[in-house]
């Protein structure tokens, strides 16, 4: 019996993650909001580092946390084709953005803030 090489799904970047290496200009600005919060990316002191993506926000229904979803790609070997797939992650939505289900964010990586969170929203596009 051959052992049969699987070589199934390879994985694509996707178009937003190929600006992986984005510059992390200082975010940090004179505190003239009245922002509290110790988890937001321009009044707190969270450092950002890392990857920064773009996507829509799908849910704000989290205190202080978003769901966020962008489009990628994913090749199929089989096939030669491309299939839609979706990168969904949660960030951490500060009093001062308060992004709401919609809109167009733009987050970036940070330290640990919860289980499942690792990014801070650092821009709302509208
Ligand atoms: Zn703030």
């Amino acid at each position: 019996m051959v052992a049969e090489k699987k070589k199934t799904v390879k994985e694509v970047k996707a178009s937003s993650e190929t600006h992986a290496k984005t510059e992390h200009r200082e975010l940090k600005t004179e505190n003239n909001s009245n922002c509290i919060d110790r988890k937001c990316a321009i009044h707190g002191t969270v450092e950002t580092r890392g990857r920064v993506f773009e996507g829509i926000v799908v849910s704000d229904k989290m205190q202080k946390t978003i769901t966020l979803e962008w489009p990628r790609l994913n090749f199929l070997q089989k096939y030669e084709r491309y299939e839609k797939r979706h990168s969904k992650i949660h960030a951490h939505n500060p009093p001062c953005l308060s992004a709401k289900t919609g809109d167009k964010v733009r987050v970036a990586e940070c330290r640990p803030l919860a289980k499942t969170v690792t990014f801070v929203v650092i821009e709302v596009l509208r």
